[in-house]
Parts: structure tokens; C-alpha cells; sequence
């Protein structure tokens, strides 16, 4: 499909203004390239697009406005435009709203932008001093590179007036060059680690499944600390020799910093990163260059899929399970189904790693639809962690404590060992009900159907589901009583108070995401733990995600049948992933770990599976219920949320969208509700929730749209649909 348009040749422009369809111009002074991003006329305005094929002709012809420029950056490849498509196929999103996922390049109308460098000129300078050879052999050094005035004053270690100084005899000249430059070079060649039996077998799959340059999916699923990285290392060293791009997906930007010394050990250089800690510069920089092939490796968060890859042959979708690669508002999708949407169409390969899969990929693995690779064991002297539960029923304990006698007495033997103990609780904050003691009323938000939640670590209460937040008042909003108010049940911050009480000579740490004001506080708060400045750490989800702490040798978890209470699809699923995970925290290195799980109902069969480790038992026994039920994977649902300040039209337009069902009927569909959705109201909107469910092969996105098609939004009213939700509130 590539191909090029001349001036006035008519093309379809696709902008991400929601205007429902592309719309032609005529091609600039120059024309066009098929894929080309250019800058357009709408209206009184000027906006970006990109040149999605040639025009339809179907408008007034003397009506048609011509391209205003075409900018300086790669045209959209072919393929990224059918990902693009499909993505906004398969999620129900408008096709502009999509494309501008794609657009998210800070300074994209920009001309790129130039800086000076200096770089070694024929001439002689009249006089030498000890600072200017310095310069001059710093040049000769590099060879060819230019440097700016100030990478080479530091490197040279002289002051940018000695720089100068060389210009006038010509010894060093000054030029100007693009800003944006390509990242250092990785190598692939350079020598990795020697891998194990287990792992070299993987990474030789691996490796050969990159090289065959068709489209794969494997599920690399090994315990935690098994080598699951160095072994998708060396996949991504057999794609970066074929000179093709790869991409590495991480759940949590928190764990960046230690994948990329990772990867600075083994390929020589540092990768190019992509998510919200990186600034606008360096974002623009990525864009650019991605695009021309001067970014081998990107590493980052689930918007990387978006990126205009040159030849991208790659993606490695690590931690698969985590839920943080579903997006929950905007564009709801999955960046792991994406991330195999996308390799599909690239002919490239995707790898899922994680100890604890999702059952989705999980099944797809099991019939064959994936490949997969495990590995067993933990890498040299360390093993997996024993798992033991305590009975909550028979610790002798106050109702206001929440670390039983014989976890306490865990902890102890630790600290007398000088190892480290991580506390877990899932909650953040310092107690999740506020209530009054006159009244028995609990503070609520004003906005949301959620309970205040206390920070005593910020002296407020907030919510969290809008981010409303109010000083702790001392008089009840209900009743007026004064000081009776109580916080009820624990949060991490009132775990770490009681920790601080019963181990008062401990260093404790506390890692809760709400904590830090920003990602380098926390790789600070996380790098001070690994190196040993903390004996106990508490901490929320947090501490689940791939964190290395050699010294932890015990993990406690405080509350291991939250997760089970809900009644959510994938309560067992997550409660059995989060702990494994957690447990996995311990003993990665010589001493053995032990992991305790603090439960009132130790014979669940949830907790047996976490306890004995009988994973394979575990999936297939969770595979067979959600196949009996048509549940997913074996069955596809998805979720309608209606929202509106004005409880009636959501629930008149619910009830309305409940009895004319005919194009989900006719795929054999299935609608439940309307019911209020789990959080009744969010920020003033109140909520009311429809759940379709088909069978696996129905075509569910087209009756979804031909249903809601049918519909008009009245007032404020917003429909957001959601394919394959993965939480249901
Ligand atoms: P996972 O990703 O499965 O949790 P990692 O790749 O992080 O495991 O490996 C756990 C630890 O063991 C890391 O510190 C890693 O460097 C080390 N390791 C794993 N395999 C090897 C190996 N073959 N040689 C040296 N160190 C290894
Ligand atoms: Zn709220």
C-alpha cells in the first residue's frame, strides 16, 4: 500500500479530532507520502493528521482545502496503521481517539530542532597548554563524534572558555546538528551470563523463534528469581542481530532502573525508556528515533505499544499478569492482548514472562495456541520459599492488633539474625473505615459511594476512588459528637506503627505507592532497602512487583483472605497470584526464605493452593470452573457502564438498553442488569452497569456497536463499554 501522492492529488486525512470519519485535502506543493504526517486545515484551526490513503471524492471538489505542510518525521508505516485499526476494532474506540495514542510525541509539528556542536578541525592553534591537548585528545579519542560544549568541557575536564579558545585557529570547529540523536548502540555480541542447563534451553527457543521472523506468542513461566530476564535477554540479543527493534513492557516504572543496569551489563548501553517519569525532551527524542531506527531497545510502560517502531521484531510483555497492563480509563485495553495484536501483524514475537500467569494465557499456553517454557527452579544455592499458614483463629491477640505471637516471633528470629522481614498488607493508608462511636455512622465521600480512607502519614482523609481528601475532623460530620471518632481495621501505615511498637529497635520502611511524591523518591526508598538500610519493610501491592531485597528472608502477610472476599470473577486468580508473588520475595539468595500467611480459613482451597505450590492443580482446577460456566477465556463478556449526575436517565436508559437486545440476540448474547455498578458513584456520576456475555466465537464487538448504536445520550449521560473487563467496579 505505500505509495505517493503528488500536488493536488486528493487524500484522506485522519486526524484525532472525534469527527467520525477521515476526511480528503489536496496533497501540498511537493505531495505527499502515503502515511505522512501532516499538518491540515479544520475550520478556523490547524491540527495534525496523517495521510490515510487517497481521497474518497465524494465533496464538493472547489470545497477541498489543501495539506499545509508535511512534517519532518517518518510517515506512518502500513502496519501500524492496520494496528491501529484493529485495536480500535477490537476495543469499540473511535479510530481518531485511537490514532492518538499514536500521536502522543511532544513537539510533533515542531521542526526538529538544532544545537552546536564541536568536533576536531584541520587547524593548529597558535599555542598549546595542557587544557587544550586535553580537548583535542578528547576528540581524537571519539573519532567523529560531535560533542555539545558542555559534554565536552566535562569530559576534558577544562573550562568551555579553553573550548572556545580552540575555535579561532580552526583546531575545533563548531557546527550545528539535529538535537535529536540516536542512543548509544547496544551490542549484541558482547558476552552474557553463562546461563544454566534450564535456561540456555529456553533462551535457545527463544532466540530461534525471534530469528524465524514469523509471528509466535511463548509463555516464559518460571518461579521467581529463576533467570525468567537473563533468559529473554538473550531473545532480545538475537533480535537487536538481525537489526530488528525490541520492546520490553514493565508493569511498574519503579522497576526501570534495575533493568536497565541489566541491560547496560549485558548489550554495553543503556535502552531508550518510555513512560511518565521521562521528560518531554527525552520523549521526543524516542519518538524520532524509533522511527528512523536509532533506538535498538525500548523499555516501558504499556503506551511503548504505540510508538512508530521501524521493524519492531520483538515484545516482551514482562510480569503478563500484572493488572496494571489493563488501561481503566481512556481507551480501555489490554496492553498484553495488544502486544500480541501487534506482533501478529509485524511478524514479530511475543514473550509473556511470569511465575504466576494469567489464566487467560495460562489456557492459551495449555492448548497449544502459545508456546511455552518453564523454569522450575530458583538460579544457584537459593530456593523457594517454605509456606506456612497461621491459624488467626487460635492466636491469642487484641481485636486492635494485627501482627499475631507467631508472627511476631518470626520477625524476631530475623532481627536477631540481621535478615531482613517484609510485613504485607494490601491496603494503603492508615485505616480503610472511619467511624463514630456516638453515631456508628462512617465517614463517606461526598462525591463517591466509597468511605474515606485515613492518611495520618498526609492528616487527612482521602478518597480513592476520586482523590477528594479533607482534614481528620475530631467532630462527626453525622451526630456532631466530639472525639469519637475511630479508625477501624488496619492500613499499611497503622501496620507500621505496630510494628514500630512491638520492635522498637528495628529500622522500619515503609513502601506504599502514595508515599513517594515521585518514581525517583521511590527507586531512592527501594534502592536504601536493597543495600540493607531497613529490618523491616511493610508495604502494599507494591513490594509484589519483581523487586530484588537479597537480605529478605521472611515475608508476612497480614491479611491473606482480602482478596477472596469479593465476589469478582478473578478473586482467586489474583488473591493466588499476589501471594505466590509476595512469597517470592524471600530467601533470593543463600539463606532460605519462609513465607507466613495469616488466614481464618486455612482450609480454603485457594489458600491450600498458594501453601502447597500445586500451581498446575490450581489452573486447571480454575480453568474447568470457567469453562463450566462460559466464563473467560472460555467465553467472551463485556461490561457497560452508564454514567450521569442524574441518577434517573442512567437508569432509564439502562432499562431501555435491557429490552431492546435484538443484535445482541441474535449472536446468542446474554444481558444482565442494569444494576448499579459495585462503586455506585464516582466524582458526582452516578453509575449503573450491564454485563453481556457470548460464547467464545461470537462476534461480540459488532453487536456491541450495532446494540448501542441504537441509543441516544441524553444530557451528560456517557456509555463506555469495556471488552474483556478485567475488573468489574
Ligand atoms: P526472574 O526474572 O525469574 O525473577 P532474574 O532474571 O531476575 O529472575 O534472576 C534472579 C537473580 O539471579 C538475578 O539477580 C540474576 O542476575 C541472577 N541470575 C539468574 N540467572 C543467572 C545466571 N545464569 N548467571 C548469573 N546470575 C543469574
Ligand atoms: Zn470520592
Amino acid at each position: 500500500m505505500d505509495g505517493f501522492f503528488h500536488e493536488g492529488d486528493l487524500v484522506s486525512v485522519l486526524t484525532t479530532q472525534p469527527l467520525g470519519r477521515a476526511l480528503d485535502y489536496k496533497s501540498p506543493e511537493g505531495g505527499c507520502q502515503f502515511g505522512a504526517f501532516v499538518e491540515v486545515p479544520l475550520g478556523p484551526r490547524k491540527v495534525i493528521g496523517v495521510v490515510w490513503g487517497a481521497g474518497r471524492g465524494d465533496y464538493d471538489i472547489s470545497k477541498v482545502r489543501a495539506v499545509i505542510r508535511v512534517l519532518d518525521v517518518a510517515p506512518m508505516r502500513d502496519e501500524m496503521q492496520t494496528f491501529l485499526a484493529r485495536a480500535a476494532d477490537y476495543t469499540l474506540t473511535p479510530l481518531p481517539a485511537m490514532l492518538r495514542l499514536a500521536t502522543r510525541a511532544p513537539g510533533l509539528g515542531d521542526p526538529p530542532s538544532m544545537r552546536r556542536i564541536y568536533r576536531l578541525g584541520q587547524g593548529t592553534p597558535a599555542r598549546m597548554t595542557e587544557a587544550r591537548t586535553r580537548v583535542l585528545e578528547t576528540l581524537r579519542e571519539y573519532g567523529g563524534l560531535g560533542f555539545t560544549l558542555k559534554e565536552l568541557s566535562d569530559a576534558a575536564d577544562v573550562t568551555s572558555s579553553v573550548v572556545k579558545g580552540l575555535l579561532k585557529g580552526g583546531a575545533v570547529i563548531e557546527e550545528a546538528a539535529p538535537r535529536d540523536v540516536p542512543y548509544p548502540r547496544l551490542d549484541p555480541d558482547l558476552e552474557g551470563k553463562a546461563l544454566t542447563d534450564d535456561q540456555a534451553a529456553g533462551a535457545a527457543r527463544l532466540a530461534s523463534a525471534v530469528r524465524s521472523g514469523v509471528y509466535g506468542t511463548t509463555l516464559l513461566k518460571g518461579v521467581t528469581g529463576s533467570g525468567k530476564t537473563e533468559v529473554y535477554l538473550e531473545a532480545v540479543a538475537a533480535c537487536l542481530s538481525q537489526n530488528r527493534q525490541a520492546l520490553v513492557l514493565l508493569p511498574e516504572i519503579a522497576l526501570t532502573a534495575e533493568f536497565l543496569t541489566r541491560v547496560e551489563a549485558r548489550f554495553g548501553a543503556q535502552p531508550a525508556e518510555w513512560h511518565s517519569g521521562v521528560t518531554m525532551t527525552e520523549r521526543r527524542r524516542l519518538w524520532r528515533m524509533v522511527g528512523q531506527g536509532g533506538a535498538q531497545l525500548v523499555v516501558g510502560a504499556r503506551s511503548a505499544l504505540f510508538l512508530p517502531y521501524r521493524d519492531l521484531g520483538l515484545i516482551v510483555v514482562d510480569e503478563e499478569h500484572d493488572t496494571s497492563y489493563k488501561q481503566e480509563d481512556g481507551v480501555l485495553y489490554n496492553a498484553r492482548d495488544m502486544a500480541v495484536l501487534r506482533a501478529s501483524i509485524n511478524a514479530a514475537h511475543v514473550i509473556l514472562a511470569s511465575a504466576t500467569p494469567s489464566l487467560e494465557s495460562w489456557v492459551n499456553a495449555d492448548s497449544g495456541k502459545y508456546e511455552r517454557i518453564e523454569l522450575t527452579s530458583r538460579f544457584g544455592s537459593a530456593t523457594m520459599p517454605t509456606m506456612r499458614a497461621i491459624d488467626m483463629r487460635i492466636e491469642d491477640m487484641p481485636a486492635t492488633s494485627w501482627i499475631s505471637p507467631s508472627l511476631k516471633a518470626a520477625v524476631t528470629k530475623r532481627l536477631e539474625r540481621s535478615e531482613q522481614a517484609l510485613l504485607f498488607i494490601n491496603r494503603r493508608g492508615y485505616a480503610p473505615v472511619t467511624l463514630c462511636r456516638a453515631c456508628g455512622q462512617q465517614i463517606g465521600c461526598e462525591h463517591c459511594d466509597a468511605r474515606m480512607v485515613e492518611h495520618r502519614f498526609l492528616k487527612r482523609l482521602v478518597c480513592h476512588q476520586c482523590g477528594e481528601s479533607q482534614p481528620i475532623p475530631t467532630i462527626c460530620p453525622s451526630c456532631g459528637a466530639e472525639d469519637r471518632l475511630a479508625p477501624i481495621g488496619p492500613g499499611v501505615e497503622r501496620l507500621a506503627e505496630e510494628a514500630a511498637a512491638l520492635f522498637p529497635e528495628a529500622r522500619i520502611a515503609v513502601l506504599s505507592s502514595d508515599l513517594y511524591g515521585s518514581a525517583r523518591q521511590l527507586k531512592a526508598q527501594i534502592e536504601m532497602i536493597a543495600a540493607g538500610g531497613a529490618d523491616i519493610i511493610i508495604g502494599t501491592q507494591l513490594v509484589a512487583k519483581g523487586h530484588n531485597f537479597p537480605n529478605l528472608t521472611l515475608v508476612g502477610v497480614i491479611d491473606a483472605d482480602l482478596g477472596l472476599q469479593g465476589s469478582d470473577l478473578r478473586a482467586a486468580e489474583r488473591t493466588f497470584q499476589l501471594m505466590r508473588q509476595v512469597a517470592g520475595r524471600a530467601g533470593r539468595s543463600e539463606v532460605p526464605g519462609e513465607a507466613l500467611l495469616q488466614t481464618y480459613q486455612p482450609e480454603h482451597p485457594v489458600i491450600q493452593a498458594i501453601l502447597t505450590g500445586e500451581e498446575e492443580t490450581f489452573w486447571r482446577a480454575e480453568a474447568d470452573e470457567r469453562r463450566h460456566a462460559g466464563m473467560p477465556p472460555f467465553g467472551r463478556m463485556a461490561g457497560v457502564v452508564l454514567s450521569s449526575p442524574d441518577i434517573q436517565d442512567v437508569f432509564d436508559l439502562g432499562r431501555a438498553m435491557a429490552r431492546q437486545i435484538d443484535p445482541l440476540r441474535a449472536i446468542g448474547a446474554e444481558v444482565f442488569g442494569p444494576a448499579p455498578a459495585p462503586i455506585a458513584r464516582i466524582r458526582g456520576r452516578h453509575r449503573v452497569r450491564l454485563l453481556v456475555k457470548a460464547s467464545k466465537g461470537a462476534p461480540i464487538q459488532k453487536a456491541l456497536a450495532a446494540w448501542a448504536g441504537q441509543f441516544r445520550l441524553k444530557g451528560e449521560t456517557r456509555m463506555s463499554i469495556d471488552i474483556d473487563p478485567q475488573s468489574f467496579l
